[in-house]
Formats: C-alpha cells, sequence, structure tokens
C-alpha cells in the first residue's frame, strides 16, 4: 500500500493486507520460531524469527507509513529500542541528553554506556547556547523529548536539528508523549524518532514495547543490523497487540488531547493546586512551538499529559493516594487514568543525579474515561468536591 492515505487509514491498512493464504483480515500472529525452506537457502523471505517475522514485518511496515515512507524498527521495550541506537556509537562518543530526560534514558547513559566509554552531558535543551556547547563538533547524538516529562516543557525541534547536524551528531527524538499522530520529528529535522509503544501507541496497557523510525536509509540498515544482532525483538503476539492498538491511535489520541484539556482547565481553578503545567495553556512558556510541533492531526492537539504542583510533598502523595478512577501507578498513555509522584516513583533513579524533579509534583496520565467523571475524582482527592 502507498502512503497517500491519511494517517487513520495508514493506521488501519498499511502492511495489513488480507492474509494471502487464508483471506484473514487482521494480520495473524505467526507464533513460529523458524521457516521451513524449500530448498537449501531457498525460502519465503523468513527464515529465523529474530531476523524478521511475519506479524512483526507488518508492524514495522506500519509503523514507518504513519511517518511518510520512513523504515522503522521494533524493539522489545522502548529502552531496548534506545540501547539499540545508543550501540550505533562510538567509545569516545558523547550523547547529550535533556536535565528531565526520562529516568531509564539517563539510567542507561550514566550507568550502562558510559562503563562502555560513551559519555554523556545533561543540559537544558531550551538553552540552544549551552546545546551547542555542550555538542562540541565531535559526532556522538543529541537526544531530546518533547514534551519533556515531567515538566512538559517544549523543545525547539528545527533548532536542536540544526545544532546536531553542525556537529555531525545524530539527533534523535524520543516521541513517546506525543505519538507520530500528533507530532512528527522527522519532518522537523529529527534522523531517528524513539517511541516506548508501551504507552500510547499500545494504549491499553498490555504490553511492552518500542520502536526506532528514520528516513535515512544508512542508518536504517545499521539499525537493523543492530536488531538482529543484539536480538531484542517483540514477540509475534506483543507485535500483533501493538498493531491492534496502532488502529485507534488517531481517535485515541485526540480524545486523551480533548480531555487533558479539560480537566487542565479545571485544575487550574483549584485553589489546592499551586501550578498547573500543560502545553494547551496559551501562557505556557513554549506554547506557540507547542502549537506548531503538535500539529501532525492538521489542527494543535497538546496530548494527555498533566503534570500540577501542590503546596507540599505530603499533599502531593496524598492526592496521588486518594483517586479512584486515577489508578496509582507509572507508565502512561494508557485508555484508563493514571496518577503518579514522578520524585519517588518515576524519576526516582534520577535521585543523587543533580537533575531536579520538585517533590510536590503529581503527573496524570488522563485516559479516555468520561472528563467529567475523572474531574469528580480529582476534586474528591483535591478535597474540594
Ligand atoms: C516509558 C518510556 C521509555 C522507556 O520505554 P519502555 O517501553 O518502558 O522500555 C522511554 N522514553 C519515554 C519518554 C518513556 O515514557
Amino acid at each position: 500500500m502507498t502512503a497517500d492515505f491519511h494517517f487513520e487509514t495508514t493506521a488501519i491498512h498499511a502492511g495489513q493486507d488480507p492474509d494471502p493464504t487464508t483471506g484473514a483480515a487482521v494480520v495473524p500472529i505467526y507464533q513460529t520460531s523458524t521457516y521451513v525452506q524449500q530448498a537449501v537457502g531457498k525460502h519465503k523471505g523468513f527464515e529465523y524469527s529474530r531476523t524478521d517475522n511475519p506479524t512483526r514485518h507488518a508492524l514495522e511496515t506500519c509503523l514507518g507509513a504513519l511517518e511518510g515512507q520512513a523504515q522503522a524498527i521494533a524493539f522489545g521495550s522502548g529502552m531496548a529500542a534506545i540501547a539499540t541506537l545508543a550501540m550505533t556509537l562510538r567509545s569516545g562518543d558523547r550523547v547529550v541528553i535533556s536535565d528531565d530526560v526520562y529516568g531509564g534514558t539517563y539510567r542507561l547513559f550514566a550507568r550502562a554506556m558510559a562503563d562502555l566509554g560513551i559519555g554523556y552531558a545533561t543540559v537544558d535543551l531550551t538553552d540552544l547556547d549551552a546545546v551547542r556547547g555542550e555538542l562540541g563538533g565531535g559526532g556522538g547524538m543529541l537526544l531530546a523529548e518533547t514534551p519533556t516529562n515531567p515538566a512538559l516543557k517544549i523543545l525547539d525541534l528545527e533548532a536542536l536539528a540544526s545544532l546536531a547536524a553542525d556537529a555531525g551528531a545524530i539527533f534523535a527524538v524520543d516521541n513517546t508523549f506525543a505519538t507520530a499522530y500528533l507530532q512528527r520529528p522527522l519532518d522537523f529535522g529529527a534522523d531517528v524518532s524513539i517511541y516506548s509503544a508501551t504507552k500510547y501507541m499500545g494504549g491499553h496497557s498490555d504490553l511492552v514495547g518500542g520502536a526506532l523510525v528514520t528516513r535515512d536509509a544508512e542508518l536504517a540498515d545499521r539499525l537493523r543490523f543492530l536488531q538482529n544482532a543484539v536480538g531484542a525483538v517483540p514477540g509475534p503476539f506483543d507485535a500483533w497487540l501493538l498493531l491492534r492498538g496502532l488502529k485507534t491511535l488517531g481517535i485515541r489520541m485526540r480524545a486523551h488531547s480533548a480531555g487533558a484539556g479539560r480537566i487542565a482547565a479545571w485544575l487550574r481553578d483549584q485553589p489546592s493546586v499551586a501550578r498547573v503545567l500543560y502545553p494547551g495553556f496559551s501562557d505556557f512558556p513554549g506554547h506557540e512551538l507547542a502549537a506548531k510541533q503538535m500539529s501532525g492531526s492538521g489542527e494543535p492537539l497538546f496530548g494527555g499529559m498533566v503534570s500540577i504542583e501542590l503546596d507540599s510533598e505530603e499533599r502531593a502523595i496524598a492526592v496521588c493516594e486518594g483517586t479512584e478512577l486515577f489508578f496509582l501507578g507509572e507508565s502512561l498513555g494508557g485508555v484508563e487514568s493514571l496518577i503518579e509522584h514522578p520524585g519517588r516513583m518515576t524519576h526516582a533513579s534520577l535521585a543523587g543525579s543533580g537533575i531536579e524533579v520538585s517533590p510536590r509534583l503529581v503527573r496524570l496520565s488522563v485516559g479516555i474515561e468520561h472528563p467529567d467523571d475523572l474531574i469528580a475524582d480529582l476534586a474528591r482527592a483535591l478535597g474540594s468536591g
């Protein structure tokens, strides 16, 4: 299938032609490790499922099509995707990451890759002079997330892409929060988009997966080689679940964005909430940039993440423990709403790193339940209901 369709159509059809042998309308789960060859070295394109598997192949075709003629490589988790991407670097290279990067990414570079001779620097990626200084001119990689986690800062992808290009560095964008429906980093000059498919892409909190997407044929070849060499691949069932999740990504992202917008506006009126961080507010720093970058669907949509600051850590913890519909838990991006305390949960691995996460901060992943029910739940937990 060619890529001339809209996102929603591509998500349902790319890589998902009816099964040629049975006519099955849905790509089957090819739960097989090996493939029988007709003669020595003569096969139908599949030899061994670490290298390639038809269900995973369909998923990769679909993921690539969603970012316009790109190539996608699927992994067993978001971290497996990032670790495999890191293996394109060499000892002596340096990675520049955000000072509020995903905790697992920080841990990978600070505590695993550093031991292999790959240095790292954490910088506020909204400070372009600082980024230029840290990048130097020696290659390596610049890894950005926008909106950031949990502060939801908005980074200027085009500006960062040009700094990375000047330094000869790969520009990688972790697009987990926005997804390709809202934001296409490759269109703003990124070399590679990174996904934890565990979050919005899968969307139902029932799988762990990851992906890398690029239009650079040489990089794609290298990543495909490393995917097979390292072997951090998803199994056929997880690939199938993710393919199923992608079919509703568009309508889910619309519902997440609409719900988060309503809830953020309501939270702003609550006296017990000191600050609401949400890029959809017209006075949020970076709002204009977010509106430009997060318009992949044809109109600005700001995603389903909202962070709030309470007046004390005790209160932040009490709110996290006081909701019922918002489940207390790590992760994000599922149809069910989640609430968490980044300082003690998702970002606890940053302790001692010098990276600051306010202990008064609470992060909400707004699901697609009815927003009125979610507001009533928060009202009870905040004691304002
Ligand atoms: C969850 C997450 C990851 C890691 O993905 P896993 O699927 O948990 O390995 C990376 N980046 C971001 C922004 C995430 O939210």
